[in-house]
């Protein structure tokens, strides 16, 4: 990932989309097209495939990288999560991704695993590792087993939260320090937990580049960006994520919130204003945004075009057809 940013023009605009193994193989298999024509139509600097908390999605998230990097040739960054994971469960992943031509991990903690979430027989948790309790864990590790191989993106959140039925503290200031080992540990980008209040993002970025450390001067901070779908949807992500959503922006969309195409332009509109935000910001070199897709593609293909990341001939077939999480069309 960092080759290819680095070989970008100094001024240019990049991004990259975000996708999760589908549940079902028609989900797979409706996936695998879209992403055929979509890699064609939006041309993406790289993509990230997600990887369920404990390794419930390892054989599925395996599977559709496999596709993003070898049937595709996408460059393709897989997800991946230390806690709640056997050793051996890490060390099949790397060495797979290896095997598949994979050379970028984005390296993270987790969470506990969700209910919702679907387990493979292969992925019991018994023997998790006490050995990775932190992200930073994990980067120590690629690095030591795989040197240089891998290109190691890691998570940062612009945004706290007070949120008192949380077990965890979330605090831009309190994650600093652990911010800075990681990236001493050798992460190469950071990406940032999505977010639709851009001043925070401001806030935060400016305050990495002007960290005392000096570690964060030059190292692409990739902003994470999650097109509105729906009302709901966005209700419940924003909840999860502790995302907070400034007044202006929740007036719009309740404004139209019983009508679900007009909250998607709405959506659209307002991701291209941020987006455009972010593209006036000073940046070292060469700027880049995250999609959080929820496989899905028009809102960001809209998004894409609207703000010059894409030419606005778009190849009006990917627009046609959209799919909803599960994997079939709508
Ligand atoms: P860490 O970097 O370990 O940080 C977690 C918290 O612990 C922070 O508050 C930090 O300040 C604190 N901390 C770190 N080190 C220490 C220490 N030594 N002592 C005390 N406190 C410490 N989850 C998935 O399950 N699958 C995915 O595919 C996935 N993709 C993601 C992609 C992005 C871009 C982002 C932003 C998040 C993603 N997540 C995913 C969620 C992520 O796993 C959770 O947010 C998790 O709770 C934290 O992961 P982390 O890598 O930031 O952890």
């Amino acid at each position: 990932v960092t080759d290819k940013i680095n070989a970008l023009p100094d001024d240019a605009h990049y991004f990259s989309l975000e996708f999760f193994p589908p549940k079902t193989s028609i989900g797979f298999l409706n996936l695998q097209n879209r992403l055929e024509r979509m890699s064609q139509a939006l041309r993406p600097l790289f993509v990230t495939v997600t990887w369920g908390a404990g390794g419930s999605t390892a054989t599925k998230s395996l599977e559709l990288a496999e596709i993003c990097q070898r049937q595709l040739g996408l460059t393709t960054c897989l997800h991946l999560t230390c806690t709640n994971m056997s050793r051996s469960l890490i060390d099949d992943a790397l060495e797979q991704a290896k095997v598949l031509g994979i050379r970028n991990i984005l390296a993270l903690r987790g969470d506990a695993p969700r209910s919702e979430e679907y387990m493979d027989e292969t992925q019991l948790q018994e023997d998790s590792n006490k050995e990775f309790t932190w992200a930073i864990d994990l980067v120590r590790y690629i690095r030591r087993q795989y040197g240089d191989y891998f290109c190691i993106g890691v998570a940062a959140y612009p945004e706290g939260h007070s949120d008192e039925s949380h077990p965890e503290k979330q605090d831009p200031e309190f994650d600093l320090p652990y911010l800075v080992e990681k990236t001493r540990a050798g992460a190469d980008f950071i990406m940032t937990q999505l977010f639709f209040d851009v001043e925070a993002f401001d806030r935060f970025e400016t305050r990495l580049r002007e960290h005392e450390s000096g570690v964060f001067k030059t190292i692409p901070i990739i902003p994470g960006l999650m097109p509105i779908q729906s009302y709901q949807i966005l209700r419940r992500t924003t909840k999860l994520s502790h995302a907070k959503l400034p007044e202006d922006m929740l007036a719009r969309l309740d404004a139209v919130k019983g009508d679900d195409e007009l909250v998607k332009q709405v959506g659209v509109d307002i991701l291209s204003e941020m987006v455009e935000h972010i593209q006036k910001r000073p940046s070292p070199k060469r700027r880049g945004f995250h999609f959080y897709t929820l496989n899905l593609e028009k809102a960001v293909a809209h998004i894409l075009e609207n703000t010059h990341l894409i030419p606005s001939t778009l190849d009006q077939q990917v627009l046609e057809v959209d799919f909803t999480p599960s994997g079939l069309p709508i």
